[in-house]
């Protein structure tokens, strides 16, 4: 089973929104898991600091390699095989494809730095591997770890209703999705594609096709590069 873990200073965020719609349904479901720790459980002295100036100097402040290093190890053993990330601006930009390399295996070990963000030794000694999702600032890893467990949970195995229905989004066939259109047949004069209505299932393909492809050009031709 797909078992996530969660480092944070604000375990109250979790599950938060997966805990409801389908996430949450497959987590009552039991058809994942997830655990959050707080790092704040190691912290030093009467306050339970975490975190420290920079050195070097500089604004803000940085969470400290012991503590970070201390909730991970507390968190997961030496023979755990769940990928260990950190959420991180700097990071691997996080993709369709690594989701489902992710979804496919034992779960994942996240965790959700705030501040300037952490000391890089406990990423070298920890072998954290960094992942972005995507190039702004978030006030803290949570929200970035709450869209990549989001993403993980949706393909496992029984949580979508059909299992098909996954297989036809934007990046799966490497072109953004083709338009969408449901009843009233007429809206404020405005008509749904004709082809849509015809029940030619081929002509339906080729024209779904068809805008994919534009739509990808003209919006993400990188994609159509790859
Ligand atoms: N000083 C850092 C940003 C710190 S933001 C820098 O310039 O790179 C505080 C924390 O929020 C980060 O440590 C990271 O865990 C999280 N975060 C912010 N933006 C993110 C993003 N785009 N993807 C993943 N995590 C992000």
């Amino acid at each position: 089973m797909f078992s996530a873990a969660i480092l944070t200073l604000f375990p109250e965020m979790f599950p938060g929104p997966l805990g409801l719609s389908l996430a949450g349904d497959a987590l009552q479901r039991g058809l994942w898991s997830l655990e959050t720790r707080n790092i704040r459980d190691h912290g030093l002295g009467r306050h339970r600091a975490v975190d420290d100036t920079p050195a070097g100097g500089g604004p803000g402040m940085v969470m400290r390699a012991d503590v970070l290093a201390a909730s991970l190890d507390a968190a997961v053993g030496p023979e755990d095989p769940r990928p260990r990330l950190i959420m991180s601006p700097r990071g691997e930009r996080l993709s369709q494809a690594r989701v489902k390399q992710w979804a496919a295996g034992p779960g994942l070990v996240v965790v959700c730095p705030r501040f300037e963000g952490v000391d890089e030794r406990v990423i070298e000694a920890r072998s954290l591997v960094e992942v972005s999702i995507g190039d702004y600032i978030l006030s803290g890893g949570e929200i970035a770890a709450l869209a990549l467990l989001d993403a993980c949970v949706r393909l496992i195995p029984g949580v979508m209703g059909k299992t098909e229905s996954g297989a036809e989004e934007s990046f799966e066939s490497g072109l953004l999705e083709y338009p969408h259109y449901t009843r009233p047949r007429e809206w404020e004069g405005r008509t749904i594609p004709d082809v849509l209505l015809n029940g030619d299932h081929a002509r339906i393909a080729k024209w779904r096709r068809e805008r994919a492809e534009q739509l990808t050009k003209a919006r993400r031709p990188d994609l159509l590069k790859k």
